[in-house]
């Protein structure tokens, strides 16, 4: 079963120190071990505030058109369900960050730790020509700089997002998928979201990345596949 926001929030204010300390002895490693399934739900952290807004926001990003989607995507929440991609179907085309009703689309990138290497040049966040592995804006692959870089310990690297920066332009997914263990990925953020009864993305999906969820699961893992 997929961990509710519930669930993430308890995790991370479960406070997660060390989860790198999970790596597996393979470069870049790719899960924490398996067989602990109590161990690996508490280190499922997403990101710090992604999953984890009031359902108020929505308030505060609906524009004009974002209202009458508002309105139409109350129907839809008597399906109990909404509106979710597939991060292993997407191909980070940047239509995410472009074809959403809202002014500021309701996709955005989100951090699976559990599959992250914490690498020291991480692809996801540095331009692949920067000159020196710095936070200096020029370095960075994110164009509004939502990607927040924190040594942990030598030679380890945290790389979080922040929500409110973050346009869903799939760049850094793209870059940490080509090069890396691809723990960048996009999601709709449902407490941003307000549930198209057509969802403008999904038709622009070039690879049907999107899809109907239940409304009590509404994120699709990757680390959860990896599992399976
Ligand atoms: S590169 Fe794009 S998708 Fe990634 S954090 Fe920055 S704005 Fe978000
Ligand atoms: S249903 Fe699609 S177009 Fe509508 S707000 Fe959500 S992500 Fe944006
Ligand atoms: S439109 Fe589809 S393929 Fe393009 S970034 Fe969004 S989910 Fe990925």
């Amino acid at each position: 079963m997929r961990p509710t926001a519930a669930i993430v929030r308890l995790c991370l204010s479960a406070g997660i120190r060390k989860p790198w300390k999970q790596k597996s002895k393979t470069k870049r490693s790719k899960t924490m071990s398996g067989s602990d399934n109590n161990t690996k739900r508490t280190q499922l952290a997403v990101n710090r505030r992604t999953f984890v807004g009031d359902g108020l926001r929505v308030a505060g990003v609906v524009g004009l058109t974002g209202l009458a989607g508002f309105l139409v995507g109350r129907k839809s929440d008597a399906a109990e369900t909404v509106w979710q991609l597939d991060p292993n179907k997407c191909v980070a085309c940047e239509n995410c960050a472009t074809h959403c009703v809202l002014d500021k689309s309701a996709v955005i990138c989100v951090h699976d730790f559990v599959m992250c290497g914490y690498c020291e040049l991480c692809t996801g966040y540095f331009e692949p020509e920067s000159g020196e592995l710095t936070t200096a804006a020029e370095n960075q692959l994110c164009p509004t700089g939502a990607i927040v870089r924190k040594f942990i310990e030598e030679p380890y690297y945290e790389y979080d997002i922040d929500d409110h920066l973050c346009i869903g332009c799939g760049k850094c997914v793209k870059g940490c998928g080509t090069f890396g263990n691809g723990s960048l990925y996009l999601q709709v953020d449902p407490h941003h979201c307000v549930n198209c009864n057509e969802c403008a993305i999904a038709v622009a999906c070039p690879s049907e990345a999107f899809s109907r969820v239940p409304a009590s699961q509404p994120y699709i893992r990757k680390s959860e596949n990896e599992s399976q």
